[in-house]
């Protein structure tokens, strides 16, 4: 376009170096449009949603707790890099908490119901449409091992959202063969936007209590969460 410009108009030698200036940002220019032109979708996938965390426990409550391996760490370590995750997709992210604490500013009544029942004021008030709580397994034994994500019994949507986050933990960390199960839930029973339950993996097993700890495993279980929030948003 520039050369065209150049042999047709004939410009006095003393502007000549203008043609390369208009063709640099002419170029620029085209790029600048074109990047425009793309879907904000296409780049941030959750552009617009409101997204909410609740990393189980906290405070006066550490959940479950296996050589000195505490539940209310663990996944608020996983929640926090959930969150990152999120907000990069363009989420507005709420959390019940991010930081070591429990939901008893106002003491008064049995602690856990109210700790509940905070928890759930918080996601209500802020409009969340998805909820994900995040919670460590433990049991008696320490044979079991891998995730499992729960929905609420009767909720269709929230069997949708867990199935698809149970299938992108299957594909990602490769521990279980495990699929969503149903139960009964406070959090999930008693709110008014779709929601899950994952029980990230076993603190009861020595080895998953180890990788659960650990930052790069962290990260991974988050990641999967975040893939299969995108996928049950997007199907
Ligand atoms: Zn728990």
């Amino acid at each position: 376009m520039a050369i065209v410009v150049f042999t047709a108009v004939k410009l006095p030698a003393r502007y000549l170096w203008l043609l390369p200036a208009v063709a640099l940002l002419m170029i620029l220019y085209r790029g600048y449009g074109h990047s425009r032109a793309l879907p904000a979708q296409v780049l941030l996938p959750l552009s617009g949603r409101v997204i909410g965390i609740d990393p189980g426990h906290g405070g006066y409550d550490p959940g479950a707790k296996r050589g000195g391996v505490q539940e209310k760490d663990v996944v608020l370590e996983i929640s926090l890099f959930l969150r990152e995750y999120l907000q990069q997709g363009g989420a507005w992210v709420v959390m019940t908490r991010d930081r070591d604490t429990d939901l008893l500013e106002i003491m008064a009544g049995p602690k856990k119901r109210l700790d509940m029942q905070n928890r759930l004021q918080i996601v209500e008030e802020a409009g969340v449409e998805l909820l994900v709580s995040i919670h460590t397994n433990s049991i008696n034994s320490s044979r079991w091992r891998g995730a499992q994500v729960f929905y609420q019994e009767g909720h269709e949507e929230g069997k949708l959202l867990a199935a698809a986050i149970q299938d992108e933990l299957r594909r990602v960390l490769k521990n279980t063969d495990r699929l969503a199960k149903g139960g009964n839930f406070f959090m999930l029973r008693e709110s008014s936007m779709t929601g899950a339950l994952v029980e990230v993996g076993f603190l009861s097993n020595p080895d998953e209590a180890r990788l659960l700890t650990a930052p790069e495993y962290q990260k991974k279980i988050a990641w999967a969460i975040y893939l299969g929030i995108i996928k049950y948003l997007t199907s």
